[in-house]
């Protein structure tokens, strides 16, 4: 996917574009049969796939390229089953959806649960997820404020990652 490392490319955090991404697929495919295994959840061949593609970058991934995408494996998979595999994904919390994006990307932290903040680069579309606590809280005093009750919540912001306005003219 162009994201390779090259021999000598300085070490860079999840989440930015360059550094060795089998890395993230690979940490991210442990992770998840840990976690599945630790909650008895069955994470089967086709689940597991799903969450592979759904890792295959950092921008969010729709549920119809995974769709083309299990079809070039050979695999003659119809919609709800990419839709069930996605919805035991976003159970486990092993992916998160992007609303605005109608898309989903992997979670680097599926053994806790937390209120997420999504960083959308709107250049090279990648999704940096923050779990900034405090932000969740400020979410959960201003809707006790109007004596709203909070059941998801999910801010989504847009803008320019670091290395789009690095590089940028
Ligand atoms: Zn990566
Ligand atoms: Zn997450
Ligand atoms: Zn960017």
């Amino acid at each position: 996917m162009g994201e390779r490392r090259g021999p000598g490319a300085p070490e860079r955090r999840h989440g930015a574009p360059r550094h060795d991404h089998q890395d993230c697929i690979a940490e991210a495919l442990s992770r998840a049969d840990a976690v599945c295994r630790a909650r008895s959840a069955n994470l089967t061949e086709i689940r597991r796939r799903v969450l592979e593609l759904v890792w295959s970058g950092h921008a969010p991934i729709g549920a119809y390229e995974i769709l083309d995408a299990l079809r070039r494996d050979g695999i003659s998979a119809q919609p709800p089953t990419v839709y069930r595999a996605l919805e035991f994904l976003l159970a486990q919390g092993l992916v998160h959806r992007i609303e605005s994006r109608n898309a989903f990307i992997g979670c680097a932290q599926p053994d806790e649960r937390h209120s997420s903040q999504f960083l959308i680069c709107r250049d090279c579309g990648t999704v940096q997820e923050l779990s900034d606590r405090r932000i969740g809280a400020a979410v959960s005093a201003g809707a006790r404020d109007v004596g709203f009750e909070v059941g998801r919540s999910t801010v989504e912001v847009e803008g320019r990652c670091m290395d789009c306005s690095t590089h940028a003219g």
